[in-house]
């Protein structure tokens, strides 16, 4: 029986046979430091109360903005 080595990105959760892979897809992600503008509706359009869109700030400085669903 032969035991095998994965590595696991601690991103993503992905399992890589490779350590070097794996540390590119870690390396690779970027992370949000911080909320640059929420948009939210008002009452008459979303009874829920969260915004509909959120630009976030990474950790390189670009903007990137999300939209719900
Ligand atoms: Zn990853």
């Amino acid at each position: 029986m032969k035991q095998e080595l994965t590595y696991r990105c601690e991103i993503c959760n992905t399992v890589y046979n490779n350590k070097e892979i794996c540390e590119k897809c870690e390396k690779n992600h970027h992370m949000p430091r911080d909320i640059e503008s929420c948009r939210y509706r008002p009452i008459t359009c979303n009874q829920a109360g969260y915004p509909d869109r959120i630009t976030v700030v990474f950790d390189n400085g670009e903007l990137i903005t999300y939209k719900r669903g």
